[in-house]
């Protein structure tokens, strides 16, 4: 060995490797390639499958195809530097085909007269005989006979360094440092990981390749980089998918299990009597969800540490009576609960309902918004310390507020996807926290409520109230715009109400595709038309964020009591507005909004028994055949089934938001694929959270030391220990 492989470590620098050189160090620093550990790490993004041995007279032009054959004529073409030609002819018993390289004039001194080769690339027909420019050559020993064409990785690149120079890079800089990777899974847990996954209906072609146990991390690492074969390759990328899984699912189980430990929350126990008095006071019986959500309160709240669920149901699924619920048993427990919405709008519509819900009982409601004067705010603030207010309708802004709860049990949180620790330490007082429930209509997918909302419990509403009416959605061409407006009008005139929703006030912020921003249709605009024009024999009432809270309240009111027949707005509807008289909505520059926003919107016209209509139209060049997710959501009515296609189609990152996500950057993992294996990680980390807590145990002090590192922080884990 000479002195400098000796000296090779996961650390050394690339720049002082002969074998990387100081301008490709330079390069690779550019994505943050800057180690050997960094190369080792620098996973391929996808790999090039050779295609199998074919005979030459079954070539087809432009199929990928490879084959093996002997070098029966081999010539310098050209020698023009910079020009240079190289061609040779590979020959076997099915025929011959032509090679040819350019300015590549070294191919000469490997592919001589009579070497066996294989060659794999995509033929293209010249004259009468196939040719492979630039094929990949592998050169064959005489009895090389079995010889299998090489996966080969596809690494991400940075510009100047090509593909091959990547390749020859990872391998020859990382290669010897495998064996020096210290192993973080112990033996049980990869045996007992291989077992479930082969157990657990994985996709059978990766169940196949477990075998007994999933790969050693040297011998995967080596396999993911130059895989032998496909089977290697699916373990090997299983294990390390696996890995990266189960230390965010250990973060997430350690932080699930410290905040039944660390944090204290009053007991607010219910019961039976408790139970039917809250129950009697709805005027219809629960539906299996609602009943199994309510019990798994009922079991969070009676304990002393924070009830920390989220509940999640389609709009119109019946979230709002599973919180008045755990809200009544607060009050009945005496003490206070607060309902956080994120509008004044749906702050002032909760109100309203919890005032109609509880009208003959003790319960004392209070509103704080933003539009209250300042007497009055001062007023109720008061009365919140005092306890003369049982529960509290609030806008999320006055959270930043200083709210002073006598005794606060419970906070719900409506329609929110996010909520964190600083939301939490607000609201706690003397040590106590509240309860917490918040409630999203934007239904998650599985995998990103195991990641994203690893530390929540989960309560899901799959099944609607009966007597629901139906959504037909369809999707909106431009020549049918006039019958749809008829079509409207019919309902209009049956005494239904219709909603008519425009992307926004003006053209300021960029959406997705927008190319063209004249093409937003302003909602004021929209406004104008149809009152004058379409629906000008109807009452067509405007409505949008920039409004005045106090009109915008006003309006609402006016379409609730049906002086409105038609409510052309942007997206402020979205969220919870409740007219079950309004049957009929039209989307315009549908392309515009996401694939849950639409689902939201449309949820608006399914409140009541009539069945609801919506058409969605795009504007501009979008032609809505075109539109993937508008096809979506003409298929697709099930908001869960909905979520899940929408994830398949963006994956994580783009759903949850561009910029945002929230999710943890992923190594090698993917949410949607690896579904399977993100699962099983979350059992197993329960399992193994639940025995030893901190995880002690001596052969976990790797896998401890990789969970702190990567989650501390972003958890509040505190140090490693
Ligand atoms: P969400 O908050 O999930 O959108 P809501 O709780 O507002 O749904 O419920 C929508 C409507 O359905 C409300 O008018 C509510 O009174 C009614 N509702 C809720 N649960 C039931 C049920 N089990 N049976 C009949 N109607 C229900
Ligand atoms: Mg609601």
């Amino acid at each position: 060995m000479t002195s400098e492989s000796t000296d090779l470590s996961l650390n050394t620098p690339l720049s002082s490797l002969p074998a990387v050189g100081q301008v490709r160090s330079a390069k690779l620093s550019k994505i943050g390639l800057r180690t050997v550990r960094d190369l080792m790490f620098h996973f391929p993004r996808d790999y090039e499958f050779p295609a199998p041995p074919t005979p030459i007279s079954d070539l087809n032009e432009g199929v990928p195809a490879s084959l093996i054959g002997v070098i029966a004529d081999a010539e310098m073409i050209s020698r023009m530097p910079g020009k240079s030609v190289f061609g040779a002819i590979v020959e076997n018993q099915t025929g011959a085909v032509r090679i040819l390289f350019f300015n590549q004039p070294f191919r000469a001194e490997t592919l001589k007269l009579d070497r066996r080769v294989m060659i794999s690339g995509t033929a293209k027909l010249n004259g009468l005989r196939m040719e492979f420019v630039h094929p990949q050559v592998t050169i064959l020993g005489d009895d090389d006979d079995l010889v299998k064409p090489q996966i080969l990785p596809l690494y991400p690149l940075t510009e100047g360094i090509k593909q091959i120079e990547m390749r020859r890079m990872v391998w020859d800089c990382t290669s010897d440092l495998f064996g020096s990777l210290s192993e973080v899974l112990p033996d049980r847990i990869r045996q007992q990981a291989a077992i479930r996954l082969t157990q657990a209906g994985t996709r059978s072609d990766i169940a196949a390749s477990l075998g007994e146990s999933l790969p050693r991390i040297d011998k995967a690492m080596r396999d993911l980089h130059r895989p032998p074969d496909e089977g290697s390759l699916n373990a090997a990328r299983s294990r390390l998918v696996f890995q990266e899984l189960l230390v965010m699912q250990l973060a997430l189980a350690i932080k699930r299990r410290r905040l039944t430990t660390d944090l204290k929350s009053p007991p607010l126990p219910s019961t039976a009597m408790v139970d039917a008095r809250i129950v009697n006071r709805f005027q219809f019986d629960l539906t299996g969800d609602q009943r199994r959500a309510i019990d798994q309160i009922r079991t969070d709240m009676a304990r002393q540490f924070p009830m920390n669920r989220l509940l999640q149901g389609d709009v119109g699924s019946g979230k709002t009576v599973v919180a008045i619920y755990a809200m009544m048993l607060a009050v009945a427990n005496e003490h206070q609960a607060v309902l956080m919405a994120p509008t004044e709008v749906l702050a002032r519509q909760h109100y309203q309902t919890l005032v109609n819900k509880l009208a003959g009982s003790r319960v004392r409601i209070g509103l704080l918004c933003g539009s209250l004067n300042t007497a009055e705010k001062r007023d109720c603030l008061e009365r919140i310390s005092t306890g003369e207010i049982d529960l509290l309708v609030a806008t999320q802004a006055v959270l930043y507020g200083d709210i002073d709860f006598k005794q606060l049990g419970l906070c719900v949180i409506d329609e929110q996807h996010k909520f964190g620790v600083q939301q939490r330490v607000k609201l706690r007082s003397g040590g106590i926290d509240p309860h917490y429930l918040v409630m999203s209509a934007t239904p998650i997918p599985r995998s990103i409520a195991m990641t994203l909302f690893g530390d929540v419990e989960l309560s899901t509403l799959r099944d609607k109230p009966p007597g629901r009416g139906k959504v037909n959605t369809y999707l909106g061409r431009e020549q049918w715009k006039e019958r749809w407006w008829d079509f409207v009008c019919q309902r209009l005139n049956e005494g239904r109400q219709a909603f008519v929703v425009a992307p926004r006030v003006s053209a300021v912020e960029p959406t997705l595709d927008d190319e063209n921003q004249e093409d937003i249709s302003s909602v004021e605009e929209v406004y104008e038309h149809l009152s004058s024009g379409p629906l000008k024999d109807y009452r067509v009432g405007l409505l949008h964020g920039r409004m005045p809270a106090e009109d915008k309240q006003a309006i609402m009111q006016r379409f609730a009591s049906e002086e409105i027949q038609v409510l052309v707005s942007t997206t402020v509807i979205e969220v919870g507005i409740d007219v079950s008289n309004a049957t009929v909505m039209t989307i315009l520059g549908a392309q515009r909004f996401g694939l849950a926003q639409l689902h939201q919107l449309r949820g608006r016209v399914s409140r009541g028994s009539h069945a609801g209509h919506v058409c969605v139209f795009t504007d501009g060049e979008t032609d809505p055949d075109e539109n993937e997710r508008l096809k979506v959501l003409e298929e697709v009515e099930d908001g869960f089934e909905l979520a899940e296609a929408d994830f398949r189609l963006r994956g994580p990152g783009d759903m949850l938001g561009r910029r945002q996500s929230g999710l943890p950057p992923m190594w090698i993992a993917d949410l949607v694929r690896d579904a399977d294996i993100l699962a099983l990680a979350r059992s197993i980390a329960q399992e193994m959270v639940d025995e030893d807590p901190e995880l002690k145990a001596l052969d976990l002090a790797g896998l401890r030391q990789q969970v702190f590192r990567r989650y501390a922080d972003r958890l509040d884990l505190g140090d490693v220990a």
